[in-house]
């Protein structure tokens, strides 16, 4: 419908362009002389050249309309990494050049809010990464630089992480964009976690990093929401304030199966949460950097500059992957909510990492409904090569709004796919 309307206003320009011509003759067309007589001043060549610009742009619209209009899309980005501002290896022009490299379109730098003033950083990683007398203090001037640095063809966007402490450990959370220095005093002499959420919250959007880690003390994992914070154990809503969940950023698979069970449990409250892919690279040293570069945060915008991608964010328009999958096709899509008047069927399309599609057949993906695995019969995985093609229809949904999530065990997860399944009449 909205492609017709296009062709038709197209066809019009081009009509009036060649009106300018043959309106412009002697002797022309008196419908097309009444049709362009606005623009009788101009006459012979340069009556003749506007003409032809105008026939150009109408053909341009048809054949490209997206020449003008830019068309909503996915845009890969990398959320948490670390600069020489705190403990990483890299300068923050360095950062961006190796998100650049990994075919990022924006790039999230999260030094740690904790050590942007100090001269002496901590090596990265226990040490593996030597760290120099640093170069670079200062909060102002870690905020200045995002603004002066200007590097070209990927959108800078600064974060920090913030340490609370729980034992003697600490429970880190991000904070993306629209961040000034008041705002990170505020955010230094804060102490509990919920407190810090809600001042992130106030100016720009609090993501749980690494959510579920394992205690220096016990080795035993611990929920996000309630061991990583001591003194709020007894209430399991005191981070539930929260913006966004971190994935792949947990250290192995029974960490990934408590972030998952804890984002579950969000969106079956319906809270509105998005996902984000935890990079987290402290330099090119470290071994698995090169693994850390390929998760990335897909945002849907039309609008890719820094304030189209945190806004994509804060409406939960993302699905986060690892390892270089992404989704290729997909018929619902997270963010606003989305009417159906029968059962929802999802069709998803992804490209999985190389070598990994044959070995897993899709046997762990899985659509859940409100926090719940949708086990529909009419469920279907196909594989062609490195795309995997999956579809869910849910027979069982109830009329109302659900929250729908995607996953496939390590690749990929959304942010809630919202439908609102609504009754059809009866006679
Ligand atoms: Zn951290
Ligand atoms: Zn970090």
């Amino acid at each position: 419908m909205h492609g017709l309307l296009n062709v038709v206003v197209a066809l019009l320009i081009i009509l009036f362009g060649f009106s300018l011509i043959l309106g412009g003759r002697r002797g022309g067309r008196r419908f097309f002389r009444l049709l362009t007589s606005p623009l009788g001043c101009f006459a012979g060549t340069g009556r003749f050249l506007i003409a032809l610009v105008i026939i150009a742009a109408g053909l341009l619209y048809v054949i490209k309309p997206g020449f003008f209009v830019r068309e909503p899309k996915w845009y890969p980005g990398i959320i948490h990494v670390h600069s020489t501002f705190s403990d990483g290896s890299d300068n923050i022009a360095q950062r961006a050049e190796s998100a650049k490299q990994a075919g990022a379109s924006f790039i999230i730098i999260t030094d740690h809010l904790d050590q942007l003033d100090s001269r002496d950083k901590p090596p990265a990683k226990a040490g593996r990464i030597a760290n120099p007398k640093a170069i670079d203090v200062g909060t102002d001037n870690y905020l200045s630089t995002f603004k002066n640095l200007g590097v070209e063809s990927i959108v800078m966007i600064p974060g920090v992480e913030v340490s609370n402490s729980w034992g003697s450990d600490s429970a880190h959370t991000l904070a993306l964009g629209s961040l000034d220095a008041s705002v990170c005093q505020s955010l230094k002499s804060t102490g509990s976690q919920a407190a810090t959420i809600d001042i992130i919250n106030q100016h720009s959007m609090s993501v749980a990093a690494h959510p579920n880690c394992t205690s220096k003390l016990t080795f035993q994992i611990r929920a996000w929401e309630k061991g990583r914070f001591r003194s709020d154990t007894s209430d399991p809503n005191v981070c539930a304030n929260v913006k966004g969940v971190e994935f792949f950023n947990d250290k192995g698979p029974a960490q990934t199966r408590a972030t998952l069970r804890w984002y579950l449990s969000l969106v079956g409250k319906h809270r509105d949460v998005f996902v984000t892919s935890g990079c987290d690279s402290h330099g090119w040293k470290e071994p698995d950097d090169l693994e850390r570069w390929e998760r990335k945060t897909w945002v849907w915008t039309d609008n890719p500059t820094a304030e189209g991608f945190l806004d994509a964010l804060a409406k939960g328009r993302t699905y986060a992957s690892a390892q270089g999958s992404y989704i290729t096709e997909m018929n619902y899509r997270p963010g606003g909510v989305q009417s159906v008047t029968s059962t929802p069927t999802f069709s998803i399309k992804l490209v999985l990492p190389t070598g990994i599609a044959n070995a897993m057949r899709g046997s762990s993906a899985a659509m859940y409904r409100d926090g719940v695995e949708v086990l529909s019969s009419k469920r279907t995985m196909r594989s062609f090569g490195r795309t995997m093609e999956y579809s869910w229809t849910d027979t069982e949904a109830s009329p109302g709004l659900h929250y729908y999530l995607f996953w496939v065990k390590p690749y990929i997860v959304t942010s809630p796919i919202k439908i609102s399944v609504e009754v059809s009449k009866l006679p």
